[in-house]
């Protein structure tokens, strides 16, 4: 029976056991073979249990907002399906309209904030600041998303990751380079269609 056992072990494994063992000793040639299962072994169940903890972890996450983009969001009044939709559409429209290659460019923390305006970091009243990957948009009640600075700010963040270092502070002024006029279209477009 034992013999039988290592036959069968050895034949399983003998396609993992090249250089393994000693030919000459079944024996040792099948103890190898043990020990080469119970490696293989051990490795699948470490895999499926990473598998397993991965599945678990991903249907933990929250929903991405936009596909392939760490886009988060905190203080919103609006509902997460409106943001989704105001994102993705500027995502299309920008890198349409600016023939960019979609990559993960808006990786950004945006953050609501009630009021009419707020104070930025430079002491300054805004309705909206973009400060490295933080997008600060101010809003008041029954203001609609479009009407607030998100697509405005959302262009000087774009500026600033896909090509100028900086998000062209002075928009269509002369000092940096980066807004166009295209910039202010297709603001106008995305805040007519989330004004409504
Ligand atoms: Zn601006």
């Amino acid at each position: 029976m034992r013999s039988l056992i290592s036959k069968v072990s050895v034949l399983a494994a003998s396609p993992f056991l090249s250089g393994m063992g000693d030919s000459k000793d079944g024996y040792s040639y099948a103890s190898n073979a043990h020990a080469a299962l119970m490696v293989l072994g051990a490795i699948s169940f470490v895999g499926v249990a990473a598998f397993v903890s991965l599945l678990v972890a991903q249907r933990n996450r929250p929903k991405m907002l936009v596909p392939g983009h760490d886009v988060r969001v905190d203080g919103s009044p609006y509902p997460p399906g409106m943001l989704a939709i105001a994102l993705n559409a500027f995502c299309v429209d920008y890198y349409g309209t600016f023939s960019i290659n979609a990559k993960s460019y808006l990786e950004c923390y945006i953050y609501f904030i009630r009021g009419p305006y707020f104070e930025t970091t430079t002491g300054v009243r805004a309705a909206g600041q973009v400060v490295g990957r933080v997008i600060k948009v101010a809003f008041v009640e029954d203001q609609k998303l479009g009407q607030t600075a998100l697509f405005h700010e959302l262009c000087h963040f774009m500026i600033a990751r896909t090509s100028y270092g900086h998000g062209d502070p002075d928009h269509l002024g002369s000092v940096y380079d980066g807004w166009t006029p295209e910039h202010q279209k297709l603001i106008l477009r995305l805040k007519h269609r989330f004004s409504q």
